[in-house]
C-alpha cells in the first residue's frame, strides 16, 4: 500500500473518530473526552497492523461499535473506552495487565469480561441459549458488557458479507436466536429488527431480496396511500393546536415474513405492511390525555376495530413499551395501525431502558444510567426464577440437533431432535420410564410418544402397574430409552415364559403327554417357534392354549393325518345370537336368494369390494349388492345403508357369507367415547396391541373439557377377535362407550 493510500486511510480513520465524539457530544462530560482520546490512540496502536476481512483497517471495528453504545443503546463513556478497546486483549499483544495499568481496574473488569465472551463465541460448537444466559450473568457482573457484546454484534452483523458463507450462517442463526430475543427483552427495538432482517439476509436470502423487492415496487402506490390517509387526520390534529409529528413506518422484511409464515399468506395480503406513528409533544402528565384525545379524533375520521385497540399506555409492556395502538378502515376499504404515542415513549419504544431512565429522576448517589443498568441486570436474573418465560423470548437452542427441555423443578436436560415424553422419562431414571404411564407438558397431559420441543417443561406420571410394552419401542429414539425398553420387555417376556412353562406342563399332564424335552421341542416345532422360551411364552399369553393343544393331542392320536389348521375364524363366535324375526326385511330378502356368494381371501382377483360404510369383517353377516360401477359391494346386514339398498333395489342383492380359512386382515373402525384419563391413548394403543392379531391402521382422538372423542380403524380378523377387544376397551379406565363406526345406533 502506498503512502498516499495510507493517508487516506488515517484521515479516514479520524474522520470516523470525530463522528463518533460527535455523537458523544450531549452525554458525555468534557473532562472524559481525554479519557476516550487515550483510549482510541491505544486502541489505533494496537491494531495498527490488523484489518477485517473486508480489507479495511480494524480500528473502523471498535469506533463503530462504541458509536453504536452511544448512540442506539445509550450507554456512557467508559463503556465508549471500553468499545474502543474491547478487541485489544483478544487480538493483540496487550494484556488485561496492561489495560488495568492504563486505564484502571473498572474498565478491564469489562475488557475481560467480552473477551471472555468472544472465547466462548468463538468455539466451533453452537452456544445454547441457557448457556449464554449463564453465561452472561456470570461473565458481566457489570451489564456494560452484555450491552458492549450486543453493539459489537450488531456492528459485525452490518459487516457480515466479508465473512465466508459459512461462518456468515453460523453467526447469523447465533444472532437470530441469541442476540435478537436478547435485544428485544431489553426493549431494544430498533436493535432487535435491525438484526432479525440482518440474519435474515443470510439465513433466508430469496425470500428476503424477494420482500425487499415487493417492498420496493410497491413504495409509490404506498406512498400515494399514506398520503391521502393521513391529510385529514393532520388536518383535525392542527384544529386541536396539537404539537405532533407523523410519519409512516414500514414494516422489517423479518417480522413480514413472520407474518407471512404465522397467517399463510402472501405478501400482497399483509394488511399492515407499514403503520402510521402520531408522536405528539406533550408534558409527561398530560401525555396520556393527548394521546386518547388523538384516538378519538382520529376515529372521528376513521372506523376503528375494536378488536384491535391496544392500550399500552396504561398498562405498560414489560419490556418497557408504551403505546396506544388502534387499528382504522381506511375510505379505500384497506386496514391501517394508528401507533400514538408521546416523544418520551416514541424514545423508550426505539431505544429501550436506555431511553426509559433518561426520563427518571435518579436518586441521589445514582445516575440514571446506573438505575438503568442494575435494571437490566435485575431483568436477566429474573429469568432464573422464571427460567420458562425467559426462554419463551430466548429461542433454547441455536442448532437444531438438540433439544433443551426442563423437569418440574426448572432441572435441565438435554436430549436429541425428535425425543419424546417416554425418552425423557427414560432419561430421568430408568424406574421412571418403565413406569410411565404418560406425561404433562406445560400441564397439558400428553400420550408417552408425545414429542418434545425446547423450553417444555414435563412433568412424568407413573405407576407402579405399568410396564414396558413391545410398541414402545416406536415411541423413543434414545439409545439409552431403547435399550433399557429392549431390556425390560427381555426380562418379562422370561418370566412370562417362566410362568407359561408351569402352564404347559400342567396342560401337557392333562393330555397326558410327558413334558419331556423331546415332547417339547415336538411342539415347538409344531407352532413352528425358535425355540421351548417362544412355546412357554405364548402359552403364558394364551395364544397356544387348551384348544391348540387339544389339537395337537388329537393330531399325534391319529398319527398327523388330522392336521390342525390355525384358523381363527373357526372359533365359536361371541357375537351373539342375531334374532331372526319377520320384521327383519334384510333376512327375509336373503333368504329369498338361492345364490350365495362366497367372500373368500383371494378379493383382489374378484369383482367384489368390502364396503368402506361399514367395514364388514368375517364374522359379520353380510350380504353382497350390485353396483353399477363398481361390481359387488359387501355390507354388512347391519350396515345404515343397507334397510335403504334392500328395500329399494332388492334385486340388486346378492347373498353373501365368508369363507375363509387363511388370515386375512380387514379394516374395521371403532369409536369411542369416555372422559379424559392420564396416559388414555397410551390405554387404548396398549389394550388394541394386547390383542393378538389385531393391528391399528390410525387412530384419532379430540379431547374437550376433560371428554374424549376417538376413532380407531383396525385391521383384524373377524367378529370374535372385535368383540373380545370391545369388552377389554370398554374396562379401559374413563372410556364409557365403545361402538362399531358404520353401525345402526339403536334409536
Ligand atoms: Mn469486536
Amino acid at each position: 500500500m502506498d503512502k498516499i493510500e495510507l493517508e487516506k486511510e488515517r484521515s479516514e480513520i479520524l474522520k470516523r473518530y470525530r463522528s463518533l465524539l460527535s455523537v458523544c457530544r450531549n452525554t458525555i462530560k468534557k473532562e472524559d473526552r481525554k479519557l476516550i482520546r487515550h483510549a482510541f490512540d491505544f486502541a489505533a496502536n494496537a491494531h495498527r497492523d490488523h484489518r477485517r476481512k473486508s480489507g479495511e483497517p480494524y480500528i473502523y471495528h471498535p469506533i463503530a461499535v462504541a458509536k453504536i453504545a452511544v448512540e442506539d443503546i445509550g450507554l456512557g463513556s467508559t463503556s465508549v473506552v471500553c468499545s474502543l478497546l474491547h478487541d485489544v486483549v483478544e487480538d493483540t499483544d496487550y494484556t488485561l495487565e496492561d489495560i488495568t495499568e492504563y486505564f484502571g481496574e473498572e474498565v478491564s473488569r469489562i475488557i475481560d469480561g467480552l473477551t471472555k465472551i468472544s472465547d466462548i463465541f468463538d468455539q466451533t460448537t453452537s452456544v445454547q441459549a441457557e448457556n449464554f444466559r449463564k453465561m452472561l450473568l456470570t461473565l458481566s457482573d457489570d451489564v456494560r458488557v452484555i450491552l458492549i457484546k450486543l453493539a459489537d454484534r450488531l456492528h459485525n452483523m452490518r459487516t457480515l458479507e466479508s465473512l465466508p458463507p459459512r461462518k456468515q450462517l453460523k453467526v447469523a442463526n447465533e444472532t437470530l436466536y441469541l442476540f435478537a430475543p436478547l435485544a428485544h427483552r431489553l426493549g431494544f427495538h430498533a436493535i432487535k429488527s435491525e438484526l432479525e432482517d440482518l440474519a435474515m439476509k443470510y439465513t433466508e436470502p430469496e425470500v428476503y431480496q424477494t420482500i425487499v423487492q415487493k417492498l420496493a415496487e410497491t413504495k409509490e402506490e404506498r406512498n400515494r396511500f399514506i398520503q391521502s390517509f393521513t391529510r385529514p387526520i393532520k388536518q383535525s390534529l392542527q384544529n386541536e393546536n396539537l404539537d405532533f409529528s407523523m410519519l409512516a413506518r414500514t414494516k422489517s422484511v423479518s417480522s413480514i415474513w413472520g407474518k407471512m409464515k404465522k397467517k399463510e399468506i402472501p405478501f400482497e395480503e399483509v394488511y399492515d405492511i407499514f403503520a402510521i406513528r402520531v408522536i405528539l409533544k406533550s408534558p409527561e402528565y398530560r401525555e396520556k390525555s393527548d394521546c386518547w384525545k388523538v384516538y378519538s379524533l382520529v376515529t372521528d375520521i376513521y372506523q376503528p376495530n375494536p378488536d384491535r385497540l391496544r392500550d399500552w399506555i396504561s398498562t405498560p409492556k414489560a419490556n418497557g413499551y408504551e403505546s396506544l395502538h388502534t387499528t382504522v378502515m381506511s375510505r379505500s376499504g384497506r386496514w391501517v395501525e394508528v401507533q400514538i404515542r408521546s416523544e418520551r415513549m416514541d424514545e423508550v419504544a426505539e431505544k429501550g431502558y436506555a431511553a426509559h431512565w433518561k426520563y427518571k429522576e435518579a436518586k441521589p448517589g445514582e445516575s440514571g444510567i446506573d438505575k438503568w443498568l442494575r435494571r437490566i441486570r435485575e431483568i436477566l436474573k429474573s429469568a432464573e426464577s422464571d427460567a420458562l418465560d425467559f426462554i419463551d423470548d430466548f429461542k433454547l437452542n441455536l442448532f437444531s440437533d438438540e433439544i433443551i427441555v426442563f423437569t418440574p423443578k426448572g432441572e435441565l436436560r438435554t436430549l436429541p431432535m425428535g425425543s419424546t415424553a417416554l425418552d425423557f422419562a427414560y432419561s430421568i431414571h430408568t424406574q421412571v420410564g418403565d413406569n410411565c404411564l404418560g406425561a404433562k407438558v406445560s400441564h397439558k397431559l400428553v400420550p408417552l410418544s408425545h414429542a418434545l420441543k425446547s423450553g417444555d417443561q414435563v412433568e412424568i406420571i407413573t405407576s407402579r402397574k405399568q410396564h414396558p410394552k413391545p410398541d414402545w419401542l416406536n415411541y423413543v429414539t434414545t439409545a439409552r430409552a431403547k435399550g433399557k425398553i429392549k431390556a425390560a420387555l427381555k426380562e418379562q417376556r422370561k418370566k412370562q415364559a417362566e410362568e407359561g412353562k408351569e402352564i404347559l406342563f400342567r396342560k401337557l399332564k392333562q393330555l397326558k403327554i410327558d413334558n419331556t424335552p423331546e415332547n417339547i421341542q415336538k411342539l415347538v416345532d409344531h407352532f413352528k417357534l425358535p425355540a421351548p422360551i417362544d412355546l412357554y411364552y405364548d402359552v403364558a399369553i394364551g395364544k397356544i392354549g387348551q384348544k391348540e393343544l387339544k389339537a395337537y393331542a388329537a393330531e399325534q392320536e391319529t398319527g398327523g393325518i388330522l392336521s390342525y389348521i390355525r384358523n381363527p375364524f373357526a372359533r365359536t363366535r361371541e357375537a351373539g345370537p342375531k334374532k331372526e324375526t319377520a320384521k327383519d326385511p334384510i333376512r327375509q330378502q336373503l333368504k329369498d336368494k338361492p345364490d350365495t356368494l362366497l367372500i373368500g381371501d383371494n378379493l383382489e382377483n374378484l369383482s367384489y369390494t368390502l364396503s368402506p360404510c361399514c367395514n364388514p369383517i368375517p364374522g359379520d353377516d353380510v350380504f353382497g349388492f350390485v353396483t353399477i360401477q363398481e361390481g359387488i359391494k359387501i355390507h354388512r346386514n347391519d350396515c345404515p345403508n343397507a334397510m335403504q339398498l334392500m328395500s329399494k333395489y332388492a334385486y340388486r342383492v346378492v347373498k353373501a357369507k365368508w369363507m375363509t380359512n387363511k388370515s386375512i386382515a380387514f379394516l374395521s373402525g371403532l369409536r369411542l367415547k369416555g372422559i379424559d384419563e392420564v396416559g388414555l391413548l397410551q390405554n387404548i394403543t396398549n389394550t388394541i396391541s394386547s390383542e393378538y392379531n389385531i393391528n391399528i391402521r390410525n387412530i384419532h382422538i379430540d379431547t374437550h373439557d376433560g371428554t374424549f372423542e376417538g376413532e380407531v380403524m383396525l385391521y383384524i380378523y373377524d367378529t370374535q377377535h372385535l368383540n373380545n377387544l370391545i369388552k377389554k376397551l370398554k374396562k379401559v379406565k374413563g372410556i364409557q362407550k365403545v361402538s362399531r363406526i358404520g353401525k345402526m345406533e339403536a334409536v
